[in-house]
């Protein structure tokens, strides 16, 4: 049932789900939301929204939030409700403890994509100034972090380079492992709207998502390329660039490294890498991946739209490399309409990547080894920073199996349902002395807790998102915490119980201090976000009200920088014991893991996660429409309905992951990235079979 009433006050905020980061007028009786309106002046949404934004407000107020701080000696023994106080003080002091018996980085800390910048920047600060170290890391690590790898080292940056309404001029859509109609669907909308209004669309994907054949649109182009083959097909398709002479020369000569650009081009003209050879890797039809190719270099202004089918693979980061590469050679990059855009999954992944959350980086990007830039934080910190790298959160999971790695701050992330090789983490989770859990909700993390400090929703505290097109949007306070705090009161409360002071009255002073660290952010305040409504970063002394387009007259880091892009096949193969490959994705009306859209309205619209495979995929196993099947791989197995579908090709089945009872994590891989240890969620060596029928 969906409360109704007439509203007695209101506050612009923006929505915690997805990285489109709309803007809605919270309308709210009293202390009670009545409805979500989607805020016409909201200039990622200009007044649309999705099914899942609208009724996000019901898991704020829902009856399994924990609004009580909770400690435990054992994980086997039961939780007890204390005082904030008795909370903080057996935390901190369970982790100064394993410091002092096992050494200052036997801990570390996990930034959440879903909290707010200032929150994500005082987790960082309290451990790098209180714990002493550089272990923390961030959900993000999980989705995009080869984003930032591929787009720092060819464009200088580790971020998108259009705002969304770019795509209003844009000629060519370019779509590669992102389904926008479900993960991003206000951007989506906006997207075939364009392609209605004349623009050609290519999808390569190994699905037939919506975009390839819906009532309103069609792609001109599906290339179905196989799961884990990205970097040979993005080598194919520069292949026809380069040996049709399909370049734009003069953009190159003036914009780009020409010795890097010569390299490369020598690279992909090599036959190894024409489609008709990259076939057997791909299985796109070459005729089709050329005629792409052609339409993308010579159609007018094309832009590349990508999602996690392009990071969570074994090779994420050489595929932004290579998608960047042949968007200089086509002089796609720095004007409208084209660019090369990370559909960023969670609200806040562009911002939590942006405020230090990594455990090479401070705010900005900056690397912890560089002095000039430590010194600036040891200064207004009043801290001794560590120079060296810390550990990512696969290595503190390994570490803590090998039994070094003793104790955990995770705020707003639930590792044990949404990381990996769910085996591997919770044997890391489990051999720990102190995991401190800070959520709305008790997740499958918090099995594994010994102290849980309630979090608060979007809806109960200030702060800022910054949402896939860069854009920095307030988040607005409109009822009190459930818990008594906001999570970055948390955070303070800790870090002070751990002997290093932090002292703020509001977020905005939190922003305040960010910005003057951090060269991007120097014209970022509080003030200036209540007088424009958002700001898109770099936003300084250059650009005072912030940066729509990147790397307009010259790339960010000089010149543009073309990168070499073997491919080399993922170690998950498909054989004789495991012959389907899955991959996995989202649906329109659950976000994630399910923990909110769970419990919401949206819950009546996806009940259960379900199997696609292809129809000759089933009759082959006897599987028939609505059965029960086990999927298995190397890591495990689940049980799960199939749905026989055309969507699929033969030989990969799709499931998605909102849901901890199938818990499709128990069986993906324990493959990465190379460059940035992403995990290789999207393949996965499985065997399908009918358990019974009901
Ligand atoms: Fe907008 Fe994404 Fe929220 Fe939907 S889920 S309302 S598209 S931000």
């Amino acid at each position: 049932v969906i409360e109704m009433g007439q509203p007695e006050h209101s506050a612009v905020t923006t929505c915690a789900y997805c990285g489109v980061g709309c803007s809605f007028k919270a309308e709210m009786q009293g202390e009670k939301i009545v409805r979500m309106v989607p805020y016409k002046g909201g200039k990622a949404n200009d007044g649309h929204s999705c099914v899942k934004g609208r009724f996000a407000y019901g898991y704020a107020t829902h009856k399994d939030r924990i609004t009580k701080p909770m400690i435990r000696a054992k994980i086997t023994d039961p939780w007890r409700e204390v005082s904030w106080e008795e909370a903080i003080n057996h935390a901190a002091s369970e982790f100064k403890r394993i410091q002092a018996q096992y050494g200052k980085d036997s801990v570390g800390g996990i930034t959440s994509s879903r909290c707010t910048n200032e929150e994500a920047y005082l987790v960082q600060k309290l451990v790098r100034a209180a714990f002493g170290n550089n272990n923390v890391d961030t959900c993000a690590r999980v989705c995009h972090s080869p984003t930032g790898y591929g787009l720092m080292s060819t464009l200088g940056t580790s971020a998108g380079t259009q705002d969304f309404a770019s795509v209003d001029h844009t000629d060519v859509i370019l779509v590669i492992g992102a389904n926008p109609t479900d993960g991003h669907p206000v951007f989506g909308s906006r997207m075939k709207k364009r392609i209605r209004a004349g623009a050609k669309l290519i999808v390569a994907d190994p699905r037939k998502i919506d975009l390839v054949k819906s009532p309103h649109v069609q792609a001109d182009h599906h290339l179905p390329l196989k799961p884990g083959s990205n970097v040979a097909f993005i080598n194919a398709f520069a292949h026809v660039i380069v040996t049709e002479g399909l370049i734009d020369e003069a953009y190159v000569r003036e914009r780009c490294e020409l010795g890097d650009f010569e390299a490369w081009a020598r690279f992909v003209a090599d036959e190894r890498h024409s489609p008709e050879a990259s076939e057997q890797y791909t299985g796109v039809d070459p005729a089709e991946l050329r005629a792409a190719a052609r339409l993308y270099a010579k159609g007018g202004n094309a832009g590349i739209y990508y999602g996690l089918g392009v990071t969570e693979h074994s090779q994420g980061s050489t595929m932004v490399m290579g998608m960047a590469n042949i968007a200089m050679a086509t002089g796609n990059i720095g004007k409208l309409g084209a660019g090369v855009n990370p559909l960023r999954g969670q609200n806040n992944v562009q911002g939590s990547c942006d405020m230090g959350s990594f455990p090479h980086e401070f705010t900005g990007y900056r690397h912890v080894s560089d002095d000039a830039t430590r010194e600036s934080f040891e200064a207004l910190w009043g801290a001794k920073l560590d120079s060296a790298p810390g550990l990512r959160i696969t290595n503190m999971l390994d570490e803590a199996v090998d039994g070094s790695f003793k104790g955990m701050y995770i705020q707003g992330e639930d590792i044990a349902q949404s990381d990996p090789d769910t085996h591997h983490v919770t044997s890391g989770l489990k051999a720990m002395e102190c995991i401190v859990i800070q959520d709305i909700f008790l997740n499958e993390t918090a099995k594994y807790a010994h102290v849980f400090l309630p979090g608060a929703s979007f809806l109960e505290k200030d702060g800022t998102f910054t949402n896939a097109e860069r854009r920095i949007s307030r988040v607005r306070k409109v009822m009190s915490p459930l818990g008594g705090y906001g999570d970055w009161e948390g955070t303070v409360l800790l870090s002070n119980a751990l002997g290093y002071p932090m002292s703020y009255t509001h977020p905005s002073e939190i922003m305040d201090e960010i910005a003057s660290l951090t060269p991007s952010f120097t014209g970022v305040s509080y003030a200036k976000l209540d007088e424009l409504g958002s700001v898109q970063w770099p936003c300084n002394e250059n650009a005072p009200n912030g940066t729509p387009m990147m790397h307009v007259d010259r790339f960010v880091r000089g010149k543009g920088k073309f990168m070499i892009t073997e491919y080399v096949a993922t170690e998950e193969r498909a054989g004789p014991r495991f012959p389907l490959i899955l991959t996995t994705g989202r649906i329109l009306s659950q976000y994630n893991v399910g923990a909110q859209t769970r419990r919401t309205e949206n819950s009546r619209w996806h009940e259960e996660d379900i199997l696609e495979i292809h129809p000759f995929d089933a009759e082959a196993r006897g599987i028939v429409h609505g059965d029960l099947v086990s999927l298995e791989s190397r890591s495990g197995d689940i049980a799960l309905k199939a749905v026989i579908s055309e969507r699929m090709q033969p030989g990969v089945v799709y499931t998605t992951f909102h849901h901890a009872k199938t818990g499709a994590n128990v069986i993906t891989t324990d493959f990465s990235d190379w460059a940035t240890n992403c995990p290789e969620y999207k393949v996965t060596a499985v065997q399908v079979r009918r358990t019974n029928r009901p």
